[in-house]
């Protein structure tokens, strides 16, 4: 088949990879220019973005941030209707779906206007998280309150466009469920993984390597399934969550939803029998699926430094991939998969390499 993927990021490359594995030709639309590209390349094919599009077989997409003119060019081949995912570049309405949908998550208000952040926060119990409604990614467009705290600076910054106020939740830890739905219908999902987030931006992710309650497992995927369904969604998705409480009486809260392939699935590249990548362009594509067997793995986010340390090149567990974008304080420039037996030893990656690795 012919596979276009709307953005050429590092996750529209990795779909890339993934695509030419399974057999099929892909190309990449730059989002920003319209430019078509090949996989691997910034040279761009001399094919118009209507002549990509009337090229593929299937349209995708590496981030939910679709314009208007995009939908109406490719809105033919795409699987998933772009305006079932909307709601979810947009926070006010991704927690009403939430609410709709009866999927637990964390008390929330919207407001329009500073006054209206005003309003809420003189009356708001507890400390809160405020999160502009659109356009914030990596721990970008928050901000953090506690009663006490003075409410004039937040109308100058967090009130300056519509957003959320959001209670702070007192985790146990945070996870996420990266799976997909086929066109069938059915769904595969992988185990729920534990992310570790340093100033809102992922650290590291362990994958099959700490003790999650099943109960949480079969909510998660409960969940996915009815947020999936709803969606009419086909492809490859991912649920964040809060964990509160721990071991049989935790609970989830979800706190959002990538309907895309996910930085928290990385770990599948080297430690499922099938990549999240892998799984999207099977379900877009209508393949075949294996059972997901899935092995422990320690995915550490590569932030802002221009290199990633010689020791985990050479690392024979380690397998560094690097996305050959510019580094600056806080960007994803890359992550390391690493094999790793128990957590242990994934702890003591952690603490030789977590400095080296995050600007
Ligand atoms: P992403 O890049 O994953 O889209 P984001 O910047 O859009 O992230 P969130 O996932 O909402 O935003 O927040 C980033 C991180 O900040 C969370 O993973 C969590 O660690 C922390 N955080 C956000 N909201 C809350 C909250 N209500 N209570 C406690 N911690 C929070
Ligand atoms: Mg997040």
């Amino acid at each position: 088949m012919n596979v276009l993927i709307l953005g050429n990021g590092q996750l529209g490359q990795m779909l890339g990879q993934a695509s030419i594995q399974l057999g099929h030709e892909c190309l990449l639309v730059n989002t920003r220019t319209n430019q078509v590209m090949p996989v691997g390349a910034h040279t761009a094919v001399s094919l118009s973005l209507e002549q990509a599009v009337a090229w593929a077989d299937v349209v995708s997409w590496e981030h939910e941030q679709i314009s208007d003119q995009h939908v109406a060019l490719a809105q033919h081949k795409l699987l998933t209707d772009p305006a079932q995912i909307k709601p979810l570049t947009h926070r006010q309405h991704e927690k009403a779906l939430c609410d709709e949908l009866t999927l637990a998550t964390s008390p929330w208000q919207a407001f329009q206007t500073a006054s209206e952040l005003e309003a809420i926060l003189q009356q708001w119990q507890g400390k809160a998280v405020i999160k502009a409604a659109e356009g914030g990614y990596d721990g970008k467009g928050q901000w953090r309150w506690q009663p006490n705290d003075p409410i004039a600076p937040l109308l100058e910054t967090a009130g300056q466009q519509p957003g959320i106020v959001e209670a702070m939740i007192p985790f146990s830890r945070e996870v996420s469920i990266v799976g997909a739905r086929h066109r069938d219908g059915s769904i595969h999902c992988y185990p729920l993984v534990e992310n570790v987030h340093t100033q809102g931006i992922l650290s590291y992710t362990l994958a099959n390597l700490t003790a999650i309650p099943a109960h949480l497992q079969a909510t998660a995927e409960a969940w996915f399934a009815k947020l999936t369904a709803h969606l009419g969604y086909v492809g490859t998705l991912a649920i964040e969550f809060f964990v509160v409480g721990e071991g049989d009486s935790a609970t989830l809260l979800v706190n959002e939803v990538a309907p895309r392939v996910h930085n928290s699935g990385h770990w599948s590249m080297i430690g499922s029998n099938c990549s999240q990548f892998s799984l999207h362009m099977r379900s877009l594509t209508g393949a075949l699926i294996p059972p997901l067997q899935n092995n422990p793995v320690l995915m550490l986010n590569v932030i802002g430094v221009v290199e990633i340390p010689a020791t985990l090149w050479r690392d024979p567990s380690a397998q560094p991939f690097w996305y050959g974008k510019e580094a600056r304080p806080g960007r994803k420039v890359g992550h390391v998969n690493v094999q790793v037996q128990d957590i242990e030893q994934a702890k003591g990656y952690i603490n030789t390499y977590t400095k080296a690795l995050h600007i």
